[in-house]
């Protein structure tokens, strides 16, 4: 009786095992799939820039900018930089976070 139940137990976790190692390599296996939201291309071009990751003119900072921390943050790196993008020249893609594929 009791070897049967550990018997039971033993086959239990086996299969377990089993399955778990089956996903783990069909996970492995998967290729990565095309992106549906870019189909690829990682992100859209940026609407602000003109996918340049520049503006056309540099933000004006005045003297009252020049102690706001926040406006200095923004142009810190580059005035001519895009603020939308970064200077990336494009937004990534958000279901696959710009590498094209999920
Ligand atoms: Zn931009
Ligand atoms: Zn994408």
């Amino acid at each position: 009786m009791g070897t049967e139940e550990t018997n039971q137990a033993i086959s239990v976790v086996a299969t377990s095992i089993l399955f778990g190692g089956l996903a783990i390599v069909q996970g492995l296996k998967s290729e990565p799939k095309p992106c549906p939201s870019c189909a690829t291309s990682g992100g859209e071009a940026c609407i602000f820039c003109n996918a340049t990751g520049r503006r056309e003119t540099p933000i004006e900072i005045t003297k009252k900018d020049r102690r706001d921390d926040s406006v200095l943050g923004l142009t810190r790196r580059s005035p001519m930089e895009c603020t939308g993008c970064k200077g990336a020249g494009m937004i990534l893609c958000k279901t696959c976070k710009g590498s094209g594929y999920v």
